[in-house]
C-alpha cells in the first residue's frame, strides 16, 4: 500500500515498527488525576507511518499498513 503524506505529498513514507511483541494504541487519559493517568482499556490499536521527507506521522487502523 503506497501511503502519501498529506502534509508534503511525498510518497516516501514508512511504517513505524514497534518493538517486538508490542503495538501502538491511541488511548485516553484521566484528566481528573495529576499527573493524568492512562486508561489502558480504552486503547484503539493503530498503525503509524512516518514521512521520510517532512517527518509527519499518520495514524491508520491497525492492520492496514503492511
Ligand atoms: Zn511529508
Amino acid at each position: 500500500m503506497e501511503i502519501k503524506c498529506p502534509n508534503c505529498n511525498s510518497i516516501s513514507t514508512e511504517k513505524i515498527v514497534p518493538n517486538q511483541g508490542t503495538s501502538y494504541v491511541v488511548t485516553q487519559i484521566d484528566q481528573n488525576q495529576n499527573p493524568p493517568s492512562f486508561l489502558a482499556s480504552t486503547g484503539i490499536p493503530v498503525d503509524l507511518t512516518m514521512c521520510r521527507t517532512c517527518g509527519n506521522v499518520q495514524i491508520f487502523k491497525a492492520g492496514l499498513v503492511k
